[in-house]
């Protein structure tokens, strides 16, 4: 595909090259709330997960059904643990309401468990959405959230895909918002547009897109104000041709 132009669905430009957003997916730790990196530290020392290897596929490799449930307690200790000190990234509440009154789907697609969602999504946005019988779907955010239940998890694209293709779009018509490779790589599997959300603790992730000028990413961001701006400005999407 060619490069085009994504533009919020009050866009008055009329260019034919511009395709109207029509959803944005989030990462929902350090991406929709504050990064607590030491939370990922935490977990690879306590599982001893080899340096290079990714946690969630060590946890997957343990020989025994009872080593990988007292793995997974262990993750879920410490994503508890994190989950109470859960500070939300600027303009979330804002850009959300935002989007939701433009009527773009949102949702979010996690690798963590479902407590801590649908923690953050009580605490700061009002509504729980695993239970969401007072919202009659017209909560802040569409859903489906998509959370570690779901295999094979990011970068696989395969999370992506069921919640682009429950809102029946195209995948050029959505956007990826994440702070890790993983969320990149998921969004650019999957064919959405990619943006990075950068913070202190995530350098090595722009880096590693930023090599011999050909960089994958179509925008940073610092906060979710900020990626509204960029939205409202035109987000031009570049040709994967070429990458
Ligand atoms: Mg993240």
């Amino acid at each position: 595909m060619t490069g085009y132009r994504l533009v919020l669905p009050n866009n008055t430009n009329n260019d034919e090259t511009n395709v109207t957003i029509k959803g944005i997916i989030f990462d929902m730790d350090g991406t929709l709330t504050k990064p607590q990196t030491w939370m990922f530290g935490e977990m690879r020392n306590q599982l001893n997960v080899p340096n290079g290897i990714d946690i969630l596929t060590h946890l997957d490799s343990l020989p025994t059904i009872k080593d990988k449930e007292e793995a997974e307690l262990k993750l879920r200790l410490i994503e508890e643990k994190a989950m109470i000190e859960q500070e939300p990234t600027i303009g979330l509440f804002e850009t959300l309401q935002k989007l939701n009154k433009l009527d773009i789907k949102t949702s979010i697609c996690t690798r963590n468990v479902p407590k801590p969602v649908s923690k953050f999504c009580s605490k700061f946005l009002n509504y729980d959405p695993f239970n969401d019988e007072n919202g009659n779907g017209n909560s802040i955010l569409t859903g489906p959230i998509v959370t570690r239940e779901f295999k094979p998890p990011k970068p696989s694209a395969k999370p992506l895909l069921h919640i682009i293709n429950s809102w029946n779009v195209k995948s050029n018509e959505v956007i990826m918002v994440g702070d890790s490779n993983d969320d990149i790589d998921a969004g650019l599997n999957a064919g959405c547009a990619v943006i990075l959300l950068r913070h202190d603790d995530n350098y090595h992730v722009e880096k590693s897109y930023n090599f011999e000028n050909n960089n994958k990413l179509d925008a940073i961001v610092t906060d979710l104000n900020e990626l509204y701006n960029v939205l409202e400005n035109g987000l031009y999407v570049k040709s994967r041709e070429s990458i």
